[in-house]
């Protein structure tokens, strides 16, 4: 890979991070020559990455106008829901095909960092888990086209959470997760499958809790905090912008 298109990467990975842990709201502004300075690179670069998450239905960018963090409605929403229940079930089976072992043990220690996350009240960081819950088992089901479907399946769910949800909410229960992993290891597919899509039912009512919601933020703020582990070796410092600019038209 290139330096530009691992500059491209990674700054990827830094919004659809902040946008899974809904520290960008849906509907956000996301202008060019900010994310530039942000992120240290060219606005074609930043053009790439916001054409890449919009490719992943996290970003909207409309040619001629400022991209903003992707704002599904409520028929979108629902439709995402549908796919994704269905990418989960096939996961299901696959994992049970597939098991080994190991697999439990990981299970039920990402679930133990769930819990904890969740009792020291970082709703930040029981967003991420739980969505990585699920792109782990993604992952444990052996096929890698359908491991990408779903982790953006399940990226665009958090970003309907935080549309409509209770702000700063986790999607995932965790001991319905406990309950998922224990029907795994049991191997019984049809008893695993139906508990999974009960799980997923209760997601989607609990994201399409509340229709619509502001956040009070400041761009410039989430930005540089997902801005500063960017920088790899030998790369330009991603440049700090006072406020007043940070706060530009656009
Ligand atoms: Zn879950």
């Amino acid at each position: 890979m290139s330096k530009k298109s691992t500059r491209v990467a990674l700054a990827c990975q830094a919004l659809r991070q902040a946008i899974i842990e809904q520290a960008l709201p849906p509907g956000t502004k996301l202008p060019e020559d900010e994310l530039g300075l942000r992120f240290g690179m060219s606005r074609t670069l930043v053009r790439e990455a916001l054409a890449q998450l919009q490719s992943e239905g996290l970003v909207d960018a409309p040619p001629r106008r400022t991209a903003t963090t992707a704002k599904p409605t409520l028929d979108q929403a629902r439709e995402i829901f549908e796919t994704r229940r269905m990418l989960e079930r096939e996961v299901v089976r696959l994992v049970i095909a597939r098991w080994r072992p190991q697999f439990g043990a990981d299970l039920e220690g990402h679930v133990r960092a769930e819990e904890t996350a969740r009792q020291a009240g970082e709703a930040r960081v029981s967003i991420r888990l739980a969505g990585e819950f699920h792109t782990r088992l993604g992952e444990m089901a052996g096929n890698s086209l359908l491991r990408r479907y779903l982790s953006e399946v399940v990226s665009r769910c958090s970003l309907i959470l935080a549309l409509y949800g209770r702000p700063h909410s986790a999607d995932c229960a965790v001991n319905e997760h406990r309950e998922i992993v224990a029907a795994l290891r049991a191997g019984n597919a049809e008893t695993a499958i139906r508990i999974m899509d009960h799980h997923i039912g209760s997601v989607e009512a609990r994201a399409l809790l509340d229709q619509g919601r502001d956040a009070g933020f400041d761009l410039g703020t989430v930005l540089s905090r997902y801005a500063s582990g960017l920088d790899e070796p030998g790369s330009a410092k991603v440049a700090r912008i006072p406020k007043a600019k940070a706060k530009g038209k656009r």
